[in-house]
């Protein structure tokens, strides 16, 4: 374990953040790296638990005290080694995962958790500067092929492993550039594109194939795609936006968040050809929705220089401390400020809006709101209620509608004939992974609907060993938690 006492000694840290003031005039990452010394001493920190709930709590089955116990040590290499075994992409999770696996740290029971996720970024950023993040092409090809469709984190994992195993592995993607929603939904603060070609420049080196600007469904169809390739998997994400159907929402400067978030990564891309363009510039932006995709609403809208950013929830505000019926190690809804949230923003919980306003010419000028109740009864679902009187009028010109996607799209899912749950999500079992079509696999938020990075990955990985086993009767291909070591 790390140091005996050192959970006694050592306080909890993080790492800092370049003042508002800078960090806002940019769209690069502005975290202030940690020293190695502090690294180490939160390595020490950790009680290496004889059930250490944080390797539960992650959805990958991070192998957590193994690699906080060699950070200590100042053994990097190893740590790069015991966390490449269970994530094949560090770098995402380290800079953008909630980390699941710090609320059900023991330590967090009375103390503050152990920093997983810094460490985390910093064994992996390590490994890249020293050059021991390096291409692993398979010794032996299994003459097998596989079309992974959608490179989110999802489909990479899915398809780092597949290679891995031997099978030749073919990416399709829709967009001009490979990383799903890390390259066009999170914005560049949050994750430089750079980290994103780094990585993809070895999965290339390993001998994925990665075929961009194809539609699969329009391009070319599914069912060829079927007859051509020994499996496949589909990691199309769960693309399908929820709309605001209310009086108005047709009017010039009512936007989809992710529009705006696209535009602006292509943008930040030095890609010139963007369409009508959607700004910020001087408007009174209201974001609609609390969740990541307004947060990322609201870095970028500041960075365009609004003029003022509102940002409503529908859901009362939580508490900052785990609420009583939330407990250790379960994740708890809290209050959570993200750094987008400290740029300038101001935060209305508890708000519905009702109707958007126009001028003669169609362009949005306001709208209006009501405050809302949730009124819980046991055995029951929370149910909305407007609270009377409570009708306000929003002076806004940019209304970003951040409110999470439905499902998925269904023209893979007819082309093929596979079943879809009640919110057009891929149906297939977490035993296999595989859909009602023998040979066709899926992953990611396109079967589980909305959700993280670290859970794409992991169920990239899952899949990957359930295709492998398809194709070959078998697989060695690890299961959460089980780990390859020593990959990186
Ligand atoms: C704005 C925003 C911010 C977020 N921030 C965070 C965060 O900070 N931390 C976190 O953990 N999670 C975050 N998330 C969620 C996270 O990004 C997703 O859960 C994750 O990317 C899902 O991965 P995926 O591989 O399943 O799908 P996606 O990342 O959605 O990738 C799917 C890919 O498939 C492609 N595709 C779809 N259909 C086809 C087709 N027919 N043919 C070819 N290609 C196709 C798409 O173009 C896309 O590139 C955020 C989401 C959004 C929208
Ligand atoms: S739960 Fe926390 S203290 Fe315990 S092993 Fe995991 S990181 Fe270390």
């Amino acid at each position: 374990m790390g140091k005996i006492t050192g959970f006694l000694e050592f306080d909890r840290k993080v790492e800092g953040y370049a003042p508002v003031e800078d960090r806002v005039t940019h769209y690069k990452e502005f975290t202030l790296p940690m020293k190695a010394q502090e690294l180490k001493d939160q390595g020490a920190r950790c009680m290496d638990c004889g059930i250490p709930f944080c390797h539960s709590g992650c959805p990958l089955g991070n192998l957590i005290p193994d690699f906080n116990d060699a950070v200590y040590r100042g053994k990097w290499e190893k740590a790069a080694e015991i966390l490449h075994a269970t994530n094949n992409f560090p770098e995402f999770t380290g800079r953008l995962c909630p980390a699941p696996c710090e609320e059900a740290c023991v330590l967090g029971i009375n103390e503050d958790p152990v920093s997983i996720e810094n460490i985390e970024k910093n064994i992996v950023e390590t490994a890249f500067s020293k050059g021991w993040v390096v291409a692993q092409p398979p010794v032996k090809r299994s003459g097998k092929t596989v079309a992974v469709i959608g490179s989110g984190p999802a489909g990479l994992a899915a398809a780092q492993q597949l290679n891995r195993a031997g099978h030749l592995v073919t990416v399709f993607e829709r967009d001009e550039k490979v990383g799903g929603l890390l390259r066009y939904g999170i914005p560049d603060f949050k994750l430089e594109k750079q980290v994103i070609d780094r990585r993809v420049a070895i999965l290339k080196e390993e001998g994925i194939l990665f075929k961009t600007g194809v539609h699969v469904g329009t391009t070319i169809s599914a069912t060829e795609l079927k007859e051509e390739f020994n499996a496949l998997v589909l990691t199309g994400g769960a693309t399908v936006r929820r709309g605001l159907p209310i009086e108005g929402a047709d009017l010039k400067g009512v936007v989809q968040a992710m529009d705006f978030l696209k535009q602006n990564n292509k943008r930040v891309d030095g890609i010139t050809e963007l369409g009508e363009e959607i700004k910020a510039t001087g408007k009174d932006v209201i974001v609609i929705g609390g969740g990541d995709t307004g947060s990322d609403c609201i870095g970028t809208s500041v960075r365009h220089g609004a003029a003022s950013v509102t940002n409503f929830e529908i859901l009362g505000k939580p508490t900052v401390q785990r609420p009583e019926n939330q407990p250790w190690p379960f994740w708890p809804m809290r209050l959570r400020t993200s750094t987008s949230h400290k740029e300038g923003a101001e935060r209305i919980f508890s708000i519905s809006t009702k109707k958007f306003i126009g001028d003669k010419n169609g362009n949005l000028t306001g709208l209006i709101t009501s405050e809302v109740e949730w009124i819980t009864a046991p055995g029951r679902r929370p149910q909305l209620k407007e609270i009377p009187g409570t009708e306000k009028e929003w002076k806004c010109n940019l209304a970003l509608l951040a409110l999470g996607f439905t499902g998925s799209e269904t023209t893979i899912a007819d082309q093929l004939g596979l079943k879809t749950d009640i919110r057009s999500n891929i149906k297939a079992s977490e035993a296999d992974y595989q859909t009602n079509v023998p040979g066709v696999f899926v992953a990611g938020d396109q079967r589980r609907g909305q959700s993280l990075i670290v859970w794409a990955i992991s169920e990239g990985r899952q899949a990957a060993h359930h295709v492998d086993s398809f194709l070959m009767g078998s697989s060695n291909l690890p299961l959460k938690g089980e780990g390859d070591l020593p990959r990186i």
